[in-house]
């Protein structure tokens, strides 16, 4: 009988899933929801080297049958999972809206559907991008994708089943076997995933899901030298151990990683819609990477643009994540709410003005206002650190060179939005705002071809399209002398 506890009326088990079948570990964690602290959710395995060593086995042990199917067999598992996460849509979101308080809606609505369509996007795609041939100098080039092996994908808290499909979905239609590890403090939509993987058929250790703490069975994956390839999202710290272990090995690595996004809007722009997106960064109680939570508008439109931002910030209405009424639910843990707490609290000391919220909605629950800090410099701490809370700054500026300065001014560079109503400025501005994607008068619309990631601290390499094939394959090139051959 394996360990499964009730959440949200779905049976979910806090077990590893190895090579088809689940598997406990002596010790174990507890998961609670953010919403309801004291109540614990159940226990969940707690992997240490043991485990890892089990995993990778079995990855590795697959790999020469999955790696041997053709991108169009490969696609049938992959087409089979989405369909059966869209069956399961509102399990899956009822599990997620509790362990980690995402809003429910937006789970059944986007998030959980997007799973299904990374699995069916990659599925095609790696389809469409088998080889490239092509004939030059003489020779017939042609680019094979050979799959590289068994694939470690570590995900962070926020948003853990939407991004866990993201970033298994391209390293399974590339032929590599995957084990996923999530983080502890939102395991639980994995494991439903792990039930569905299950049902899909896939062959047994070609997608293994194991549970546990980053410094332990993580640390383990990532230094094994039988994984051909690491895939990361989670915080800058982190990244910096697991990019050691990657070098040890020279393994591929990608990293997503932290932001501090500018929302940056000129007088030409529509300033009601830059002030309702700007409100709206405090969606998910702000613990979204990409979120434009550096706000800079110009001079002439500051009263303007406040009057607007503090209209629609009002409207967000803080509670539980299954009522559809709620825009802010709480924050994932006590230790992060305190964290986000001691930046406001280190921003009043150091002379910052909060303009609206400031402090925890409820003293001892985990749900903190939408807050907005005009800061004393560029370089104070709420400017330059993520904070990842509803926690926003506002700035202002005179010309557009000071605009682009000021969205320029931190050592991250994941995404920017820019609100203008001028082309000739969008195109320029957008060009010049450091970033892997930069929206314009928009904010999350994605077309899942087009590349993601980061520069500076943000991350390493691109997610995406072809270039999440390309990271998980080995790419060959076979040339044959034209002529040479019958
Ligand atoms: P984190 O770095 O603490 O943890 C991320 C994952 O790494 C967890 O699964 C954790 O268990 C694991 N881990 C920790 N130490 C490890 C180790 N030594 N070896 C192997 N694995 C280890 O990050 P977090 O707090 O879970 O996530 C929040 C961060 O993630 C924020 O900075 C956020 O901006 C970032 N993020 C980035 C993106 C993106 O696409 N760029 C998306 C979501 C979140």
């Amino acid at each position: 009988m394996t360990n499964r506890f009730n959440v949200n009326g779905v049976m979910v088990s806090g077990d590893h899933f190895i090579h088809g079948t689940r598997v406990a570990s002596a010790e174990t964690f507890e998961t609670r929801s953010p919403m309801d602290w004291d109540t614990v959710l159940g226990n969940v395995a707690r992997g240490n080297e043991e485990t890892a060593q089990l995993a990778i086995e079995s990855a590795t042990t697959a790999f020469s049958q999955w790696s041997g199917l053709s991108a169009k067999e490969r696609a049938v598992y992959l087409h089979r999972l989405a369909d059966l996460i869209e069956e399961h849509k509102e399990q899956i979101a009822n599990v997620e809206c509790s362990d980690m308080a995402m809003l429910f809606e937006s789970l059944n609505l986007r998030l959980v559907p997007r799973g299904a369509a990374n699995f069916r996007n990659y599925a095609d795609l790696a389809v469409e991008h088998e080889e490239r041939v092509w004939s030059s100098k003489g020779t017939l080039n042609r680019v094979i994708r050979t799959p590289a092996g068994p694939a470690v994908i570590i995900t962070p808290w926020n948003a853990p089943f939407m991004l866990s499909t993201w970033k298994c979905a391209p390293a399974l239609a590339a032929g590599n076997t995957v084990i996923l590890k999530p983080a502890e403090w939102s395991p639980l939509s994995a494991s439903v995933l792990a039930d569905l993987i299950e049902k899909a058929e896939f062959p047994k250790g070609v997608f293994n899901i194991v549970q546990g703490l980053g410094s332990e069975v993580g640390n383990a994956l990532v230094n094994d030298p039988r994984v051909k390839r690491i895939s990361f999202t989670g915080s800058v710290p982190t990244a910096r151990i697991i990019g050691k272990a990657a070098a040890e090995n020279i393994v591929p690595f990608t990293a997503e990683l932290g932001g501090k996004s500018c929302l940056l809007v000129f007088a030409d722009a529509d300033i009601d819609a830059a002030a309702k997106k700007a409100a709206g960064q405090f969606d998910d109680s702000g613990q979204v990477c990409m979120a434009g939570t550096r706000i800079i508008v110009e001079q002439s439109i500051k009263d303007e643009f406040l009057a607007l931002f503090n209209k629609y910030a009002d409207q967000h209405v803080m509670g539980d994540s299954r009522d559809s009424k709620t825009t802010m639910s709480a924050m994932i843990h006590p230790v992060h709410v305190d964290r986000v707490e001691g930046f406001v609290n280190r921003a009043r000391e150091n002379g910052d003005t909060i303009l609206r919220g400031g402090k925890r909605f409820i003293e001892g629950k985990l749900w903190f206002e939408p807050t907005l800090i005009a800061p004393k410099s560029n370089q104070s701490e709420v400017v330059q650190s993520e904070i990842f809370g509803p926690v926003l700054t506002f700035q202002t500026f005179d010309t557009e060179e000071q605009g682009v300065e000021l969205a320029n001014s931190t050592v991250f560079g994941l995404s920017g939005i820019l609100y203008t109503g001028n082309k000739e400025r969008a195109e320029r501005v957008g060009r010049l705002i450091r970033g892997g994607t930069i929206w314009v008068n928009t904010f999350l619309v994605r077309d899942l071809t087009a590349p993601f990631g980061g520069i500076g601290l943000s991350g390493l390499g691109r997610e995406g399209g072809h270039y999440a094939l390309e990271f998980h394959s080995d790419l060959k090139t076979l040339q044959i002398l034209e002529g040479s051959v019958k």
